[in-house]
């Protein structure tokens, strides 16, 4: 475990293959803002090559580590070379996102580093010489705010938390390059399997028949995949409908889905929360069906109506069909 700590922060690449993510450059933009407040410099670490590492340039202190066995994506390569960097930079604060190098590093890097980690963090700010992190738990249901004081800390953020434009800066970063020695790393990559890609292209499309958390159930489904399908457009959806394996990602609208600008957007059972009109709000018209006359979606819709979705969706499939 290293001593001395800085005020540095240190954002951990999850380049595991392909470009930069934007996740990296939201941690960068985030990153910047508390290394100042704190009075620490901005890191960042890519690990396995260099590629596209050149678009890093919002950090002050950029560190390229490359061995033998770490690209593909090694967790114990990746551990035993990300101990050695941190080791000498000694930061209050390390950033991966929520995905999957944060998910399996966050916790082992704080033990090393002798800190405390947290997970599925959403907004992060310094008050005073404290870091204050907060985290969403089921699902976005609740929210822990921690502090942290100026206890060393290793965290994990969920992709979508920050602006991505933040941290593409066209700064020159000082390039470090670490060589690590894989001789004790036992673990071997065998494959890396992508998701299934389809053929859906929410973005793509001038209708959406959107269904969220008022379906009720994973089986109702598929009477609002037959409207969308009579009506010959795709099926988004809510994060909760994602997040249940209702239906998979890339049907998701959102923060942390996909920004979609239909020219009609017909919304079932969605209740319009901040992070659902955030991918949804530059849609042309908004229709909006929620039995709840209070719900936030009616705020921004242009059409709306309180009847329930199990009425009104056979109605429109019968009217479409004939
Ligand atoms: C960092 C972060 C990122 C997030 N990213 C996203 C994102 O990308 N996309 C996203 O959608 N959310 C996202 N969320 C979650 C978001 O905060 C909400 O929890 C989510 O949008 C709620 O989904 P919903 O409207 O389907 O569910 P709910 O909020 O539960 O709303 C369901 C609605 O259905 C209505 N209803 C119930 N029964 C019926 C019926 N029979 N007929 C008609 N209406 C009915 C209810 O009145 C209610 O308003 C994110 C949260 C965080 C913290």
């Amino acid at each position: 475990m290293p001593n001395n700590t800085s005020n540095d922060v240190v954002v951990i690449s999850e380049k595991i293959g392909g470009a930069i993510p934007d996740a990296t450059f939201e941690l960068l933009g985030k990153g910047k803002e508390i290394a100042a407040s704190l009075g620490g410099e901005l890191h960042c670490v890519v690990v396995g090559t260099a590629d596209g590492s050149d678009a890093l340039g919002a950090c002050d202190h950029l560190h390229i580590v490359e061995g033998s066995l770490l690209f593909p994506y090694n967790p114990q390569g990746w551990e035993d070379a990300l101990r050695g960097v941190l080791a000498e930079i000694n930061p209050r604060l390390v950033l991966t996102s929520t995905g999957t190098v944060g998910l399996d590093l966050a916790g082992s890097l704080a033990s090393y580093l002798g800190g405390v980690a947290a997970s599925y963090v959403v907004d992060l700010a310094v008050e005073g010489s404290s870091v204050i992190c907060t985290s969403q738990l089921y699902g976005g249901k609740l929210m822990a705010e921690a502090d942290l004081g100026d206890t060393v800390a290793c965290l994990s953020v969920i992709p979508g938390s920050f602006p991505v434009e933040a941290g593409r800066g066209s700064g020159s970063a000082a390039v470090a390059k670490h060589d690590h020695d894989s001789s004790n790393v036992s673990m071997a990559h065998v494959s890396l399997n992508e998701p299934e890609r389809s053929g859906i292209d929410i973005t793509a499309a001038e209708l959406l028949v959107s269904v969220g958390r008022g379906i009720g159930g994973q089986s109702n489904i598929e009477m609002v995949q037959e409207l969308a399908d009579a009506l010959g457009v795709p099926l988004s959806a809510s994060r909760p409908i994602i997040d249940q394996g209702w239906l998979p990602k890339y049907h998701q609208v959102g923060k942390s889905g996909k920004k979609v600008k239909p020219k009609v957007y017909l919304a079932l059972g969605i209740s319009g929360a901040p992070e659902h009109l955030e991918g949804m709000r530059s849609a042309e018209l908004i229709i909006a069906c929620n039995t709840d006359a209070g719900a936030p979606i009616f705020e921004v819709a242009h059409y709306g109506t309180t009847v329930d979705l199990f009425d009104l969706v056979p109605e429109m499939i019968d009217l479409v069909g004939s």
